[in-house]
């Protein structure tokens, strides 16, 4: 285990007060703290070597650049993917699934084709399907789920027909915390020639991620729920897969020929990344992955584990507490409702008390509406925090309870 006292002197931001009290930060599945390593890395790039990647003969260019491409093999080894060529840097997680959606529907689907993905989805795996489903008439389908918050299998095994050409979803739920089985949902999939893939958002902060392991087709996830800098995400596809689909956007860095008559592309990944990267992004993300790998992924979410287990076990003590996603594979997050005390009343005073959650829908509203709530508050953890600041959060609650 790491000293959690160390960790936090990374995070200066930790340290300050909001309304004169010292700061519980409780919003990382919304976005993670950076380490100074991040916030240095990056100054130091803009300071030194700014320079557009790619295309430049002079020195600070390929500097630049062998910055960006360092930083592909860093996210490379980071999810053991088989080759940089499968790493291409997206804005995020949300442009990573909308690229799969648009491409993918582009070349292999047609009107009555379908995709499966879960009722629990964040509206990113949601609403890019639904883009297309008005563009050329394909249709969603939707894993159903217990009340305890888990994909029911079976049910999933029902859904899949010869017309099914995809399955996208989640590996851990941004509202419940539950860690889905996408590796039986992969094997199932694969058994039909359906590829897989998989928005790992919510789990490459907190374990280990092998997409070789897991065998998806394509896996996708954001440099700012990491510890990294926001505007930076990655889309791993495997190579036949990104051989085989078309361009998302066209413009510089992404052909290889243009002429008025025919445009020849690259191959990926620079296929899929059209004009001037955030390579400066790109390396802070890069900073970030050796700083919590340096950590070490089984040591975060040993801790991270425990936090969530402390909390469970310690909000028993709430008169009216009701916690949603009671799944025994859950990960890092605690959603829950006090008595009919409304998720904004609660969020909005625990601010007041110096604690930062998350309150509303979280981005997941047919969730929602298959739990008959309008919205959850939400306490989700990173790697420094601690069950002294679980504590606050108990004693917060107790103190807004007795308000109502
Ligand atoms: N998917 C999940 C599970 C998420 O939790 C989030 C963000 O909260 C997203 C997708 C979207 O991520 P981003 O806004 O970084 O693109």
């Amino acid at each position: 285990m790491y000293d959690i006292n160390q960790v936090r002197a990374d995070f200066p931001i930790l340290s300050r007060q909001v309304y004169d009290k010292p700061l519980v930060y409780l919003d990382n599945g919304a976005t993670t703290q950076k380490p100074l390593c991040v916030l240095d890395a990056m100054r130091a790039e803009y300071l030194n070597v700014n320079s557009n990647v790619h295309r430049g003969v002079h020195w600070m260019s390929q500097q630049a650049t062998e910055l960006h491409e360092a930083a592909r093999e860093t996210v490379r080894k980071f999810i053991n993917a088989k080759s940089t060529t499968e790493i291409v840097f997206t804005r995020g997680t949300t442009e990573g699934l909308n690229l799969v959606a648009s491409s993918f529907c582009d070349e292999f689907m047609q009107e009555g084709d379908e995709v499966i993905v879960s009722t629990m989805e964040h509206h990113s795996n949601i609403v890019p399907w639904q883009l297309q489903a008005r563009k050329k008439g394909i249709v969603l389908k939707v894993i159903p789920m217990t009340d305890k918050g888990e994909l029911i299998m079976d049910e999933f095994e029902k859904l899949i027909t010869p017309k099914t050409k995809l399955v996208s979803v989640m590996h851990v739920s941004n509202v419940l915390g539950t860690v889905n089985p996408v590796e039986d949902i992969i094997r199932i999939a694969h058994e039909h020639d359906i590829p897989v893939m998989v928005d790992g958002a919510q789990s490459t902060p907190h374990f280990k991620v092998d997409v070789q392991a897991l065998d998806c087709d394509f896996f996708v996830f954001s440099g700012h729920k990491i510890y990294g800098p926001t505007g930076i995400g990655v889309l791993y596809g495997k190579e036949e897969w990104l051989d085989k689909l078309p361009p998302y956007q066209g413009g510089g860095e992404m052909i290889d020929h243009v002429s008025f008559e025919n445009t020849t592309f690259e191959r990926p990944p620079l296929k899929f990344e059209a004009g001037t990267p955030d390579y400066v992004a790109s390396h802070g993300l890069a900073v970030a992955l050796d700083y919590v790998s340096a950590l070490g992924m089984d040591a975060i979410y040993a801790h991270e584990q425990e936090l969530t287990r402390y909390c469970t076990e310690r909000f028993q003590e709430i008169e009216g507490m009701h916690i949603f996603g009671q799944s025994d594979h859950k990960d890092a997050v605690v959603s829950f409702l006090v008595g009919d005390i409304h998720h904004m009343d609660m969020g909005t005073l625990l601010d007041r008390l110096g604690i930062a959650v998350r309150t509303g829908h979280h981005c997941a509203q047919p969730l929602m509406d298959r739990l008959g709530i309008l919205g959850t508050v939400r306490a989700s953890f990173g790697l420094y925090n601690t069950k002294e600041e679980v504590d606050i959060l108990v004693e917060g609650i107790k103190r807004v309870s007795k308000m109502f």
